[in-house]
């Protein structure tokens, strides 16, 4: 039994997720794969109703489930509330209890939107990795850190870079799992250089790498792959690397496709996760039947692949997304106004992959 939360959240995020649970629930029912889907307010409607971005009945709710499926939080009106009752707020307690430590961004580029990116074609063609960044770690939570008053009047701001054996161990055994599906390529990126820290990080990775004789391991100073991701993007597969080089370099990454509305990711606690689209709640197209929801889609297939490792039927909505776009459907954030481009709303774009997965699917 698949045990699935569905959190929508505020603004497009309820619309693309309503797009994507369609396209999950006819290939679960076709697969004959039992499931439960359990919903939950979180965000800015969450504080409307109940005064706060997440309760405790929606936190044990996303506890209890095998895998969450998150829309997006966030909007204008709850702007001036104070930070802890932000909608925001309920995206870091739900990374926070769940444990998540792995954040997961592909970044892809598809041969039909190939235009969508601001780089060339012959540069970005055929560019498919996945940015592995370790989430609940590093200088974004390490201690102490703080601002300081000094003798001359003056202040010292300081946080520190510290990361555990144990940390860089569990977050390299989900970039090796994970190469294992794809090209079995896995690049770590660190500041050994410079960083005792990332040294540690360098020589842990590598003893977690002889537990996979199959995968190519490489490494990297993060300077340089951050050149390299503009100069060479499809010469990449796996990256792994730390929560503050991974925050910089998965946003890097995806502007090299060059289009939010199609980039999935999944933040994980061993096969435990959480699925959701880059993206946030858009409210300048809420409501309107604009959004792109393939994003949300293509996270859906994340989650099969990561979650239950049914990488065959994550392959078939993978497929589907791609037929699609080839057909030439586009939302309007992908639409270049091309001849015979067919431009569609968020839901008929999601009928548009139902109908492919229908084609495509054996019954
Ligand atoms: P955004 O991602 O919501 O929107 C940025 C731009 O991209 C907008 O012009 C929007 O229309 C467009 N866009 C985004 N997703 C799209 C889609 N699926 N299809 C078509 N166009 C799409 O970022 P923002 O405008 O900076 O933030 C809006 C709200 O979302 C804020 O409240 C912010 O805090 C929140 N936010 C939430 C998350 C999240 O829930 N994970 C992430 C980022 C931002």
């Amino acid at each position: 039994m698949m045990k699935l939360a569905l959190f929508a959240g505020d603004g497009i995020g309820v619309e693309v997720t309503k797009e994507a649970i369609k396209v999950l629930k006819y290939l679960l029912d076709l697969n004959s794969i039992n499931y439960e889907i359990e919903e939950g307010l979180v965000g800015g409607v969450s504080y409307d109703a109940y005064g706060k971005p997440i309760t405790e009945e929606t936190l044990k709710i996303a506890k209890e489930s095998d895998a969450v499926i998150f829309g997006a939080v966030g909007g204008t009106k709850w702007e001036p509330l104070p930070i802890e009752l932000r909608p925001e707020k309920a995206l870091l307690t739900l990374r926070y209890d769940l444990g998540l430590y792995a954040n997961l961004r592909p970044a892809k580029v598809y041969d039909d939107l190939i235009d969508a990116s601001p780089l060339k074609k012959e540069i970005v063609g055929g560019t498919d990795m996945m940015i592995i960044r370790e989430l609940t770690g590093g200088i974004y939570f390490g201690k102490p850190r703080g601002i300081e008053d000094l003798p001359d009047g003056t202040k010292k701001g300081f946080n520190t870079l510290v990361y555990t054996t144990k940390e860089i161990e569990r977050i390299a055994k989900i970039a090796f799992d994970i190469s294992m599906k794809r090209r079995k390529k896995v690049l770590s990126v660190d500041k050994a250089n410079v960083l005792e820290s990332t040294e540690l990080w360098r020589n842990v990775v590598a003893n977690v790498s002889k537990n996979y004789p199959e995968v190519e391991l490489s490494n990297m100073y993060v300077d340089n792959c951050s050149m390299q991701l503009i100069k060479q993007p499809a010469s990449f597969d796996v990256i792994v690397t730390t929560n503050m080089f991974g925050d910089i370099l998965s946003d890097e990454a995806s502007m090299v496709s060059g289009s939010i509305g199609m980039l999935p990711s999944a933040s994980l606690n061993g096969k435990k996760g959480m699925y959701e689209p880059i993206h946030g709640s858009a409210p300048d197209i809420a409501g309107q039947n604009k959004a792109n929801p393939l994003a949300t889609i293509l996270s859906c297939a994340m989650m099969l692949r990561y979650s239950f490792d049914k990488d065959n039927l994550a392959d078939y909505i993978e497929k589907s997304v791609e037929n699609v776009i080839k057909k030439g459907y586009r939302t309007q954030d992908i639409y270049s106004g091309a001849a015979g481009l067919k431009l569609v709303g968020t839901s008929q774009m999601g009928e548009a992959v139902l109908s492919e997965l229908k084609d495509i699917m054996p019954a």
